[in-house]
């Protein structure tokens, strides 16, 4: 079924829902919903107050008050886990790694727009990301129930697979078999350039291969519009031209910022956010030279951000 990339709730598959939040970009994350009997399990909670507060009205509307009675966090950054806070009387889940990541807080949203000094182009991003976004009455909630590798809910209804480390360290994504349908978290941003927090890279290609393995019909990404597998294999095809671009360079002693420089995404250069590719770059770095890494996470989102003309 075509499925319209707008704001809200989307019906992917016969009991499977997608909520979108265009256009995707940084923090402008998917949620899902699944219907197992009565029960409605979340996948990924929003980034804000208000965002999550509309997730819930959307999820009471399908199944009532107390559908809700699971909720998994694919990983630990603050647009797939911030608004647990309106999911407390559900079962939270994630990977050990993630729920881990997500107690260091390394970014607190309330002091947001403390982040970044003047006149940066990181600055500018945390002040629009404190605009956008509503942590009034905000506080963390951090899933109460962790697992490593595999989970299976509800008699197998729905499968949690643990693929990371790659974007980040704990990422995890959800298959629902008799929907075929794969929820990805952040393993997807369809149509938009991909961003490594943690890899090894050579992980979240596996981790593609994971997703692609299952064969869906549907996946619902973490960002971006409803995908098929091909959407899927776009980003492995990317991140395997970016690996081999970055490991010749690794092989030679170019510095991470030139190597950067160098990069050519071919026939992804209309992604939007295309400078990610930096800091997946310099994932690469620390893997295999980690002695030519020296810029702060603030230095080289600076580079990332000043180049996001998207
Ligand atoms: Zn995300």
């Amino acid at each position: 079924m075509a499925v319209q990339y707008s704001r809200g709730l989307h019906e992917v598959a016969e009991g499977c829902w997608a909520w979108f939040e265009p256009p995707g970009s940084w923090g402008l994350s998917n949620s899902g919903l699944v219907k197992i009997g009565a029960e409605l399990l979340v996948i990924d909670t929003q980034n804000d107050v208000g965002r999550a507060r509309d997730l819930r009205g959307a999820a009471v509307e399908i199944g009532g008050e107390d559908a809700i009675t699971t909720v998994v966090n694919t990983h630990n950054d603050g647009d797939h886990w911030f608004g647990n806070m309106f999911f407390e009387d559900a079962r939270i889940i994630a990977t050990t790694a993630a729920a881990n990541a997500m107690r260091t807080l390394p970014i607190d949203p309330r002091r947001l727009a403390e982040v970044g000094r003047a006149g940066t182009a990181l600055q500018r991003w945390s002040h629009w990301r404190a605009e956008i976004f509503d942590y009034e009455c905000w506080r963390p909630v951090f899933p109460a129930e962790t697992f490593d590798g595999t989970l299976k809910l509800a008699d197998g209804a729905v499968t949690l697979h643990e693929v990371g480390p790659a974007h980040t360290l704990g990422d995890a994504i959800v298959h629902v078999p008799d929907a075929n349908v794969v929820f990805s978290g952040d393993i997807l941003f369809h149509r938009a350039t991909p961003i490594v927090w943690a890899g090894p890279v050579s992980n979240y290609v596996a981790a593609c291969d994971a997703v692609l393995a299952l064969e869906p019909a549907v996946v619902v990404p973490g960002h971006g519009p409803v995908a098929t597998a091909d959407g899927v294999r776009e980003t492995r095809n990317y991140l395997v031209h970016l690996l081999e671009h970055t490991t010749r360079c690794v092989a030679a002693g170019v510095p991470p910022e030139q190597a950067y420089r160098r990069f050519d995404p071919g026939e992804y250069r209309l992604w939007p956010h295309a400078s990610r590719a930096f800091q997946s770059i310099l994932a690469i770095y620390a893997e295999f030279r980690p002695e030519l890494v020296s810029l702060s996470w603030e230095e080289s989102m600076e580079i990332v951000l000043a180049d996001d003309a998207s």
